[in-house]
């Protein structure tokens, strides 16, 4: 019964995870050139991550807050993930930090991107594109009774992991590994800021899931979630290891610069 109830919760976590995807930094006060091309709405860079036509390195700045630290396991398949589908010949870069606790949990995503605006230090700069992850100290103030988000990816270079969240959900009895819910999520979310699906990078084919937005409609995919077939999560969770991308959303990244 448990791990029933744990399914469905993570299904419509995950299935929340682009609620903010549509708003943009209306609360940002720094109109700096610098900044403002990291401050546009998910998948609207997500050619310039995939292909090196503009961008020949990638930066990635994890700030987690202390105690929140996502593996070291999660960060290398993270990285993994980026070398087996974006291009970037001159190589991606991890710079891991910790920060204080904001304070402010549960974290509204006005709050995410106020966080990320005080601390972030990695813009774009001529042939290098910068992305933000940020590990959270606390939950998701879009939690509801019946689900939990995990993860939001909120901006084109920005997502956030509710780190405490995945604590709550992962390494006990019936729980999927630490790093493997990790990895899930990251993943997931990165796959939103490549444009998946139909979120910035166009469909190859016909496989976005209809009654579940910005979501790939094939159940073994990483972009997958609907909380309509619980086999997929369960294999998931059971198996031991994160899911892949799907043939079609490879495909779509393909034709959009990527590998
Ligand atoms: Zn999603
Ligand atoms: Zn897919």
């Amino acid at each position: 019964m448990k791990k029933i109830v744990f399914v469905i919760s993570f299904l419509v976590a995950i299935v929340a995870c682009t609620t903010d995807d549509a708003s943009i930094n209306s609360s940002n006060n720094n109109t700096n050139n610098n900044t403002s091309a990291n401050q546009q709405t998910t998948g609207s860079s997500a050619n310039d991550l995939l292909s090196d036509a503009t961008y020949t390195s990638m930066l990635i700045e994890l700030v987690y807050v202390e105690g929140f630290e996502p593996t070291q396991t999660a960060i290398n398949n993270f990285v993994a993930f980026l070398e087996a589908r974006t291009f970037k010949p001159n190589g991606i870069t991890v710079e891991t930090r910790a920060i204080a606790s904001p304070g402010n949990s549960p974290y509204t995503t006005t709050e995410i991107r106020a966080i990320e605006d005080a601390n972030r230090t990695a813009y774009n700069t001529e042939n290098q594109i910068a992305v933000w992850a940020f590990f959270a100290d606390g939950a998701s103030a879009n939690n509801t009774s019946s689900g939990v988000v995990l993860g939001t990816a909120y901006r084109n270079t920005s997502f956030v992991i509710y780190e405490e969240t995945i604590h709550g959900y992962s390494d006990s009895a019936l729980e999927p590994n630490r790093s493997v819910l990790e990895t899930t999520v990251i993943t997931h979310e990165f796959g939103h800021v490549l444009g998946l699906t139909n979120l910035g990078t166009d469909l190859q084919s016909d496989h976005e899931d209809a009654t579940h937005p910005k979501h790939c409609n094939e159940e073994d995919c990483l972009m997958y979630w609907s909380a309509e077939t619980g086999d997929g999560i369960a294999n998931l969770i059971s198996g031991g290891s994160a899911p892949q991308l799907d043939a079609q959303c490879i495909a779509d990244l393909q034709a959009n610069g990527g590998k």
